[in-house]
């Protein structure tokens, strides 16, 4: 079998086939660091950290790459609205940013270049562009696609070229569709922007918003790669005025596959800090839900699914983990001797959901139903020593894409220490100890359970 992934240029799901054998090369637009990101931008991150993991699962050597906006119109508004260096804002966020990363488990992109490390590239790029009649200056020292110039733009985002209106200009980084127009791709300074500018053939200015995501993808991955990874609200204009600026470039083939990410609402709503609902990730680990039941949730509706993220959903998803960690626990605690059956681990249904474009509610499915099996069998004490063997080497493997079940942190420790603690007390005869610990467990929501083979734990 192999990855079939829904590829937004084509509108169809196409089979993943690497450009180079055993490779794939991503690159992943980055967050614009003007303020903390919300857990709709973690969504979209979650999504292409399960992809990633997913493709290493398949034994893909994968090089991801990822930017971090630093420079753009609503990093400086803000910079200068708080009477801080750009440096100093963009800084303290990305620090934030990959804070969040690491708290949910997503795995670091192997480069994470900032815009602002790469404006001569951007420059050459746009010189580039001028020369081969794609671009051209204007009066006041900025620089402009010229979207007639290119008879394929409004391929990625389905444009009616009949709106387009060609020869007008828009400044901003972002606008809707509706406003087709050429772009800029270097903007002369303004006694707006400070001293936020940089020198160029056409006088100082900073690039455009789309400039930096075609200068650093080429310049890591390579004219032509395999997946473009971001939200939805990125097809246009952003991805849709990288990938004419890229192909004008270079006159090569850009991305093979375009994948987007649905957006998150809360309670069925926009996210917005006048309705009350807008959530960081430090907002929700505030009301006491662990990162892991975050990352599950974030993981658990299908990437082209619009995620409805409520804080029931947060707590159903720490009762699924817990559920999963029992019987990792359980099938660690297995004796070795024991008479039982075999049963196999899922494998080719986890494949086969996740070869469908990502199907995660599959997956989900076979690692549940399997996991009820063994509780089933472990209960009657009659699964084999190797299938509890295999059975734990699959859920280790499972969990290379999921990122939540082997993740405990120090509670699960001290929980182990005290469980560890009770049984030497125990053997000892030590019986109020050992009810002191059975108490100070429960008070904590945890229950044991004395089995033939030990103690085991679990989350009440
Ligand atoms: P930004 O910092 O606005 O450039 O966004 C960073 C990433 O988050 C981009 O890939 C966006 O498409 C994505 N994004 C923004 N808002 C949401 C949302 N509500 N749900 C999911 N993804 C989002
Ligand atoms: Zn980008």
């Amino acid at each position: 079998m192999s990855l079939r992934l829904y590829n937004t240029l084509s509108r169809r799901m196409e089979t993943l086939k690497p450009l180079l054998a055993g490779e794939i090369r991503m690159y992943t637009c980055g967050p614009t660091v003007y303020d903390a990101v919300h857990i709709g931008n973690l969504r979209t991150f979650m999504f292409e950290d399960l992809l990633r993991r997913y493709l290493v699962y398949r034994e893909y050597k994968v090089v991801h790459v990822m930017n971090i906006t630093d420079v753009d119109d609503k990093t400086i508004q803000r910079a200068m609205a708080e009477g801080r260096t750009l440096a100093e804002l963009t800084g303290h966020y990305t620090r934030e940013f990959e804070a969040d990363l690491k708290t949910l488990n997503i795995l670091p992109a192997h480069q994470l270049p900032r815009a602002t490390e790469f404006i001569p590239r951007m420059v050459a790029g746009i010189k580039i562009l001028i020369d081969k009649g794609h671009a051209y200056k204007t009066d006041d020292g900025s620089v402009y696609f010229d979207v007639s110039s290119f008879p394929r733009y409004g391929q990625l985002a389905r444009l009616d070229p009949d709106q387009m209106r060609a020869g007008e200009r828009v400044a901003d980084d972002d606008y809707e569709k509706e406003g087709v127009r050429d772009f800029a791709l270097w903007k002369s300074s303004k006694p707006t922007d400070g001293d936020i500018a940089w020198p160029s053939p056409w006088g100082r200015g900073r690039p455009g918003w789309h400039m930096e995501c075609s200068a650093m993808s080429t310049h890591y991955l390579g004219d032509h790669f395999d997946l473009h990874c971001g939200g939805v609200d990125n097809i246009f204009p952003h991805h849709e005025n990288e990938l004419a600026q890229s192909q004008c470039i270079s006159g090569a083939p850009f991305v093979n596959l375009w994948l987007h990410s649905e957006h998150l609402v809360v309670d069925g709503q926009k996210m917005s800090k006048s309705l009350g609902n807008f959530y960081t990730l430090q907002d929700i680990l505030a009301q006491g839900f662990s990162p892991e039941a975050v990352r599950y949730t974030l993981l658990a509706t299908h990437y082209r699914q619009r995620l409805n993220f409520t804080l029931t959903k947060v707590g159903e998803s720490q009762k699924a983990i817990n559920r999963l960690r029992e019987v990792a626990r359980r099938l660690e605690a297995a004796p070795p001797d024991a008479e039982g059956e075999a049963l196999s681990p899922p494998d080719e249904a986890v494949e086969a959901a996740m070869d469908d474009d990502l199907n995660i509610a599959g997956t989900l499915g076979a690692i549940f139903g399997w996991a009820h099996e063994l509780f089933t069998l472990m209960d009657h004490q009659q699964l084999s020593p190797s299938s509890a063997l295999e059975a734990l080497a699959a859920l280790r493997r499972y969990d290379e894409i999921l990122g939540v079940i082997f993740t405990a942190g120090e509670a699960d420790e001290e929980v182990e220490a005290l469980v560890k603690a009770r049984e030497a007390a125990r053997s000892a005869k030590d019986w109020a100890r050992a009810d002191a610990i059975r108490d100070q467990l429960l008070d904590r929501g945890i229950v044991l359970e004395d089995t033939p083979t030990g103690t085991i734990w679990k989350q009440g």
